[in-house]
């Protein structure tokens, strides 16, 4: 699905070289090499505050902690997403509250999104499902209307710019009140281990989440609050800090990609590509999609067949995701009920993600597109 050694291969030398600089300089944790991360990523992203952690599932659970979240609220997120953004909620015994998306974005609907509100309701997660942003002028209008907390989970759409209505374009994750990301080695800007991240613009918030992945320390050894232990250590840091420079290269590779997919896909009527604009029309050449995941539907019943297929071929390819959020055993709930959920249960049987990285060559693309053409018709 990636070709992470080929990518290496290309900035060897300068990953090695930081690298080497941190294994002689022994700051380990904490070394220069963050905090000139940290610096990089906040002026990448535009925002005032970056806090690097040490992955993505906790830069959520940091997210939360910080906003003052307390058992009983209810978070409302995607039914359709990668299990962390539920698991968080859950494990902070707040209430989490699945909703279903759109058919084409994969990214949560708004008008479910709006009947899930209650009294006790205090957030809302959007994740930008596969590298795509979700509908941001809505998300934020809605919760301005019902005074929410925005957390954007952007563990798989860093470097995708959302154009508002008005025109005005501006990086995921910096848009709702925290954002929250993973550079797990192959999300899209990825590094050798795990790391993480959350982006705010709001002083007093990054001051508290600052003290919160340091054992809830402000000042040495006093615990001002319940905190925990998350850094993004030296090493993934210097690696990190080599790699951001390359990430809009990476994200034009990927769209590269997905545009040769896209034509190699046009004339097959069984076969749906995914849209690559988040808000329709105004955005329809814009670069809201940073392609993490490049995922079919695939519409005469086949899928299954055809997952099966491509790996007798060789060729990789994953379901993303084969059981919705709602039906996970840790996740059941009396409340939900399947007639709320249409557009998952129906994506988890007609997905299927094909190999997207940033060293996908033409070859490949071919190889990869005949097949499937050939399977499917
Ligand atoms: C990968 C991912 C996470 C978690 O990131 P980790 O670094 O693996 O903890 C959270 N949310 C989404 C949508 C993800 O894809």
């Amino acid at each position: 699905m990636v070709d992470l050694q080929g990518q290496y291969k290309k900035i060897k030398n300068v990953v090695d070289n930081s690298i080497q600089e941190v294994l002689e300089s022994s700051a380990y944790i904490n070394g220069p090499y963050v905090h000139e991360f940290q610096k990089d990523l906040e002026n990448y992203l535009n925002v005032k505050h970056v806090i690097p952690c040490a992955n993505g599932t906790d830069a959520l659970q940091i997210a939360m902690m910080g906003l003052g979240l307390e058992q009983g609220d209810e978070v409302i997120t995607a039914d359709f997403t990668f299990a962390a953004t539920v698991e968080v909620i859950a494990l902070l015994k707040l209430t989490p509250v699945l909703v279903d998306v759109e058919r084409d974005t994969f990214n949560i609907d708004i008008d479910a999104l709006k009947k899930a509100i209650t009294p006790k309701t205090k957030a809302i997660v959007p994740v930008h499902l596969f590298g795509l942003a979700a509908n941001m002028d809505a998300i934020m209008e809605v919760a301005k209307e019902h005074n929410l907390f925005v957390i954007e989970d952007t563990a798989q759409a860093i470097g995708a710019n959302y154009t508002f209505k008005n025109g005005e374009k501006q990086k995921v994750g910096t848009i709702g009140d925290v954002g929250t990301t993973s550079f797990f080695p192959s999300k899209n800007l990825g590094c050798y281990g795990d790391g993480g991240a959350i982006f705010t613009n709001d002083d007093k918030l990054a001051h508290t989440i600052r003290g919160i992945v340091n054992h809830g320390m402000y000042k040495r050894y006093y615990h001002d609050v319940v905190g925990v232990n998350s850094r993004l250590d030296s090493i993934q840091a210097a690696v990190l800090k080599a790699k951001l420079p390359y990430l809009d290269d990476y994200c034009d590779a990927r769209r590269n990609a997905a545009k040769f997919y896209n034509n190699a896909f046009a004339n097959n009527s069984n076969i749906i590509t995914p849209t690559s604009s988040c808000c329709g029309e105004i955005c329809d050449s814009c670069d809201c999609h940073v392609f993490h995941q490049y995922t079919l539907k695939i519409t005469n019943g086949k899928r299954d067949e055809l997952h099966q297929h491509l790996l007798d071929k060789g060729i990789p390819n994953a379901i993303y995701y084969p059981v919705p959020l709602h039906a996970q055993k840790a996740y059941q709930d009396d409340r939900y009920k399947e007639a709320n959920f249409p557009i998952t249960n129906e994506l988890t049987k007609t997905v299927i993600s094909l190999p997207m990285h940033t060293e996908l060559d033409d070859e490949q693309l071919q190889y990869i597109t005949k097949t499937i053409n050939e399977f499917v018709d």
